[in-house]
């Protein structure tokens, strides 16, 4: 067994995780982080990817509102090439509550949210599809923000500033001295050795597995799940954020991403992090309700639907609380005061839009009880970019528009994407070892357009085995299909079904590609 030491230990390789590498290593502190899959592998790779303006949770949760307000401002600074300023429209539909509208927004000018009444007719010019019987709409901050980007951004500035990642790493065990934690067993996934990592403190950012890692260490996390299906919509069918202006509750907006359009979300308490089943329920309310924002949109093709989970914290007082009714605001938990046990801090809830911030108040507590004196200084510091590196759709079509090469690297592997087979192979180079189809989609987004890998993942396939020193097993195929068809699965009905069916020919009738029991001769 191999053995490490550090200052800081972090838990966990989504956006809380990555966010208190990152301040921490700016600040000079030694820091490893350890995640047991690929970096947003977990809620981080499985949200709706919007930077929110606050105005969602003005009424409902203002501490929220306040934090997303201002860290959208931060971010736009910071991390700008994650962020598609598509802006925001809060819209109050027939069926929502005439008061409503009037509350929020003096909720908004009230905690410094921009919000700006527009009429009908500005309205329906910047966006179509919207229903005409909208009644007041408003104007805020929302964009969009593509975590996978802006998580590759936090992995390059952690490691720029002496930081260690640890992909495919996973926490098995921690040893207590008395009462402080002393030492991490970790398996390495991709080889399954061990190492033993000593710390002066652990960071458990383990967002939706939090409570896995407390009970590890012994102590105590009030941590409620909620589950939160999403269907993404195979066009743009708006440029804006779309939100209902009424009390958060299900299916009441729609953001566009990249190409395709995500309606969310529900919200349902569920009791592991793995919970990840959609039924057909969801899926019916995220269409009816996404309809009455643009009517006719349940006739439009539905790609897919994934679904994430929200780590919450949830005290005592409020243990019959709905998951829908648990305040967003994230809580740093010192566990030397909840638990009497030192050098161990939980750090969970909040959204992807405030991060930053939670990462900020965490490495001051961690400076703090290392008695070290350094600022944060993450509000001023734009993350690293490396441009092109992986997705982005427009300089892809650039790319495609200018090259006259016919050389092998140039070949078109993902049509709907435009990955070519130059990206695979930078992307397994820059990756290394361990990694599977899953990850590439993660880096490039294979499979996640229209035909839902009708046609890449095989290609993707062949070209890792070209390319890996350690050859990625046919069951890494089978599971990416797999998980494609988990998602395409609630939405299977008119062209949605026929791109299944031919997908399925492709993948169990001529490769032969399912397990024994599907295959046919
Ligand atoms: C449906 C839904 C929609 C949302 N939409 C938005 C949105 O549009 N905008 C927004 O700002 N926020 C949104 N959120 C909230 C946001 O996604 C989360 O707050 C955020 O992603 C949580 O990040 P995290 O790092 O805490 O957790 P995660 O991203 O889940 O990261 C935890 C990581 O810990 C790792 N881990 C667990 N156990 C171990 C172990 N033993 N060893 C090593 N690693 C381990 C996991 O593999 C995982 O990668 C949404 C959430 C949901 C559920």
């Amino acid at each position: 067994m191999s053995s490490l030491s550090t200052q800081v230990l972090v838990i966990g390789g989504g956006a809380t995780g990555l966010g208190i590498a990152w301040d921490a290593a700016l600040r000079g502190l030694k820091v490893v982080l350890i995640e047991q899959s690929d970096i947003g592998q977990g809620t981080s790779g499985r949200h709706h990817g919007l930077l929110h303006s606050g105005g969602r949770y003005a009424l409902s949760d203002p501490v929220s509102a306040r934090d997303c307000a201002s860290e959208n401002r931060i971010l736009r600074k910071i991390a700008a090439h994650t962020i598609e300023d598509t802006g925001g429209i809060f819209v109050a539909t027939p069926a929502d509550p005439v008061d409503y509208p009037d509350r929020w927004f003096s909720a908004c000018s009230h905690l410094n949210i921009p919000a700006e009444e527009i009429s009908l007719s500005a309205l329906l010019e910047r966006e179509p599809l919207l229903n005409p019987r909208i009644s007041r709409s408003f104007l805020v901050q929302d964009a969009s923000i593509d975590s996978f980007d802006l998580a590759h951004s936090l992995v390059k500035g952690i490691q720029d500033h002496g930081g260690v990642v640890l992909l495919r790493h996973r926490l098995e065990s921690v040893t207590r001295h008395q009462d402080c934690l002393v030492e991490a067993k970790i398996s390495d996934l991709s080889n399954v050795e061990s190492l033993s990592l000593s710390a002066n403190l652990f960071i458990n950012a383990a967002g939706p597995w939090a409570k896995t890692i407390t009970n590890m260490a012994g102590a105590e996390l009030p941590l409620a799940l909620g589950k939160g299906t999403l269907v993404a919509m195979s066009h743009r069918l708006v440029n804006t954020v779309v939100n209902r202006c009424k009390p958060p509750s299900d299916g009441d907006i729609i953001v566009p991403v990249g190409t395709v359009s995500i309606l969310g979300t529900t919200d349902v308490p569920v009791k592991e992090p793995t919970s990840l089943d959609i039924e057909p329920w969801e899926v019916d309310l995220l269409l009816a309700e996404g309809d009455l924002l643009l009517p006719g949109l349940r006739d439009s093709r539905p790609l897919r639907t994934w679904a994430g989970i929200r780590p919450l914290y949830r005290p005592v007082e409020n243990g019959d609380a709905q998951t829908r009714n648990l305040l967003r605001a994230h809580v740093i938990l010192d566990h030397e005061e909840t638990d009497g046990l030192q050098c161990f801090i939980s750090v969970i809830g909040g959204k992807l839009t405030t991060f930053r911030l939670m990462a900020e108040e965490a490495v001051d507590l961690i400076c703090d009880k290392l008695e070290i004196d350094q600022k944060c200084s993450t509000a001023s510091t734009p993350l690293p970019h490396e441009t092109g590196q992986f997705y982005s759709l427009t300089s892809r079509l650039e790319k495609l528009e200018h090259q006259h090469s016919h050389a092998i690297a140039d070949q078109v592997v993902c049509e709907c994407e435009l990955v070519m087979r130059g990206d695979i192979e930078f992307a397994l180079e820059k990756t290394g070892s361990g990694t599977d189809l899953d990850d590439l989609r993660r880096d490039l987004r294979i499979g996640m357009g229209p035909c839902q890998a009708g046609f890449c993942a095989y290609r993707t396939y062949a070209i890792s085995l070209e390319h890996s020193s350690s050859p990625p097993s046919l069951k890494g195929l089978h599971n990416f299909l797999y998980e494609r068809w988990r998602g395409i699965r609630p939405v299977a009905w008119g062209s949605t079904l026929q791109q299944m069916e031919f997908s399925r020919r492709i993948y169990l009738d001529l490769l032969a590609a399912g397990p024994e029991s599907e295959n046919r001769s």
